[in-house]
């Protein structure tokens, strides 16, 4: 029996601007297999956040299949989305603007109960907000609190228990450590993966920070640009990856080393706009190792070995292990 979660299938999502479209999702295909963390990685603007967005179905897809559980949800109709809508949440990278200021903590993770109508009585419905506080370890004293009197940490616990009210499957964390300094994220990130395990969830975990996706991801996705890149276990990744694109970003990660010979790839220029792509490979315009072919023919996400896959046309020659 297939252990997958979720399965994405040429999604695509393009946005009217004033001169054309931006490419924001452009055909892109994964998947997410229950009880792992896929994580989510590129730099501002590369689609990853539209990607969780069209998943949860906040943003409409233009094109494509989302199949959860064996049915493809953009083809389920208002009625039939709310067991998808209960399965299926979202925690946001800025918990202050997502927080309504005049509601109360205990109000604030209640919402979700009362909009989907799964508590009994008023007793019931104070005893799941208190045990959901537990949870995800906020004081039952704040239980009163507003958003104002917390710092960013317990916010982002504040979002989390909101996540977890109705016991979905499948939670869609968009950056949810970036506001936080890097204690905090510890302790969130120790959070998330706890509950993973007490809780069964799945993850895809969005962020630009790889250090962070690294510890908490099983697989890792590359984005650039409105397309997946590079994808595989996230050990393979960070030892040899293959794409010039993870290469450059990977290098960027200070690793003391000794001798001092740290090598960074410099990329060259800045990120094409996504509303006029480059033909042919999108990173063609700032890749090392471009060739002719490169600018005339689109790279296929492909699999180069078992469970990892590649969208260059000479991936396997330019592998660079690191150490
Ligand atoms: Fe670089 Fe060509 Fe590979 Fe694109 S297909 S990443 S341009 S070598």
């Amino acid at each position: 029996m297939s252990n997958r979660l979720l399965e994405v299938n040429n999604l695509r999502k393009y946005f009217k601007v004033k001169n054309g479209n931006l490419h924001a999702v452009d055909d892109i295909n994964f998947y997410i297999n229950t009880g792992e963390t896929l994580g989510l990685v590129g730099e501002s603007g590369c689609g990853k956040s539209t990607t969780g967005r069209a998943l949860v179905r906040l943003l409409e897809a233009d094109n494509g299949e989302i199949i959860f559980n064996g049915d493809d949800v953009l083809k389920k109709g208002r009625k039939e989305m709310s067991d998808f809508r209960q399965s299926v949440q979202m925690v946001f990278q800025d918990p202050y603007s997502c927080l309504n200021p005049r509601l109360s903590i205990g109000n604030t993770i209640a919402e979700p109960l009362e909009v989907n109508k799964v508590y009994k009585n008023r007793k019931a419905r104070q005893e799941r907000v208190r045990e959901l506080m537990s949870i995800v370890g906020i004081e039952d004293r704040l239980i009163n609190s507003y958003p104002h009197e917390l710092d960013g940490g317990m916010r982002q616990r504040v979002g989390i228990a909101r996540a977890l009210a109705i016991n979905p499957k499948f939670i869609v964390l968009d950056e949810p450590v970036s506001s936080l300094d890097v204690c905090i994220q510890a302790q969130i990130l120790n959070l998330l993966k706890r509950l993973q395990n007490e809780l069964d969830l799945t993850y895809l975990f969005i962020s630009h920070d790889l250090s962070v996706v690294k510890y908490i991801s099983d697989r890792i996705a590359v984005m650039y640009l409105g397309k997946i890149v590079e994808l595989s276990d996230h050990n393979a990744i960070f030892k040899d990856p293959l794409h010039p694109y993870t290469q450059a970003l990977l290098s960027a990660i200070p690793v003391p080393k000794l001798d001092g010979n740290a090598e960074r790839i410099i990329l060259k220029g800045d990120v094409p706009s996504p509303v006029n792509p480059p033909q042919g490979c999108r990173f063609y315009t700032r890749c090392i190792y471009a060739k002719e072919l490169c600018s005339k023919e689109t790279p296929e996400l492909r699999e180069v070995e078992p469970e990892r896959f590649v969208a260059c046309h000479f991936a396997k020659n330019l592998s660079r292990t690191v150490n």
